[in-house]
């Protein structure tokens, strides 16, 4: 594989989901969502692996090492939180710079392991190497399904509003990507208010992560309205800096870690009159039959928006 082939991440994805057995004894939820779900004796378990490199998602010598590791169980976390699942057991895997490895260790397992007792995870495992090369850490986390069942990115349908937990863009300009915030308690309060259909959690930009939705559920479209779609005070200050439009960042930056999910009108209707304690909502638009995602502007018009997230196998890094 090489980025001249013009596969893109999620076109390399999307072999090998197709190369991987279908049918699989006890496996309720393969490739393809924010975790795996596995059927453990009647128990549904979520599964995910997510994986920081220095130089790519952070900067070691910037950082320091308690970020990185907040950073890696955080990104993690928001991931059992975009199938609605409660956060139980992680594993770690670090490849440690050699030189400061002990020192580096430390810093990422106080990080973790903060980040971790604010969720309820314990660390149970993991791996530990040292090398030349830069620091690389990966968390696989365990969560489990409540009574509501996990929340898919395939479930959106015609009709169903959208909604976003919180402002978006300019995460890399002043570091919030370091300090994601992952919206544990809001998807299980959310889910357990109303019957939510597809969610997802913003890693790789608004554009990208609900066009996931709108594949997964079968080739719909969106129809976003601009003045409604939160931004965030880091994509105006990105904005003054480089001139690209805050909406734009807000749709495209990634990395905010705030969910993206749709409900039908009455469930979206009774969410927006009363949110749950403590979570804030934004109906941003409305899921249409017609493939692709509008942004309506002011004056009742509709653009195209092209799914400009963060792709690993195209984009130079962003830090
Ligand atoms: P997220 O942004 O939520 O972490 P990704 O875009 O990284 O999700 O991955 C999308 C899906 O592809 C997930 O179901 C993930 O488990 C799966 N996936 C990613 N990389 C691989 C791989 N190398 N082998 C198998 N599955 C993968
Ligand atoms: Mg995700």
């Amino acid at each position: 594989m090489n980025e001249e082939s013009g596969m893109g991440e999620f076109g390399l994805i999307e072999w090998i989901r197709r190369r991987a057995a279908g049918g699989v004894d006890g496996l309720a939820l393969g490739i393809g969502d924010d975790c795996a779900v596995v059927d453990f004796q009647g128990a549904q378990v979520l599964v995910t692996a997510d994986m920081l490199m220095d130089g790519r998602h952070f900067r070691l010598a910037e950082d320091g090492p308690e970020a990185v590791g907040r950073k890696a169980m955080g990104v993690n976390l928001s991931d059992v939180a975009a199938m609605a699942g409660v956060p139980r057991f992680a594993v770690v895997a670090v490849a440690l710079p050699r030189g400061a490895a002990v020192e580096v260790a430390k810093g990422l397992h106080e990080g973790m392991r903060r980040m971790a007792d604010r969720f309820g995870v314990s660390l149970i495992g993991g791996d530990t190497n040292a090398w030349d090369g830069p620091l690389v850490i990966s968390v696989t986390l365990m969560g489990t399904a409540t009574e509501h069942g996990v929340r898919k990115r395939s479930d959106a349908k015609v009709g169903d509003a959208i909604f976003v937990t919180g402002p978006l863009g300019g995460s890399f300009f002043r570091g919030r990507h370091l300090r994601p915030e992952p919206r544990v308690v809001e998807a299980l309060a959310l889910a357990d208010a109303v019957p939510l259909h597809a969610m997802i959690d913003l890693s790789d930009g608004l554009s990208s992560d609900l066009g996931h939705i709108l594949e997964e559920s079968g080739g719909l479209g969106a129809v976003l309205d601009a003045s409604v779609v939160p931004i965030h005070a880091d994509a105006h200050a990105h904005s003054l800096a480089d001139g690209v439009s805050p909406i734009v960042h807000a749709l495209n930056d990634g990395e905010d870690f705030e969910l993206c999910f749709t409900a039908p009108p009455d469930a979206a209707d009774a969410l927006s009159a009363t949110p749950p304690d403590g979570v804030r909502l934004h109906r941003i638009g409305v899921i249409v039959e017609s493939p692709g995602l509008l942004l309506r502007g002011t004056d009742g018009r509709t653009t195209p928006i092209e799914a400009r997230g963060f792709d690993h196998m195209k984009g130079p890094s962003p830090r």
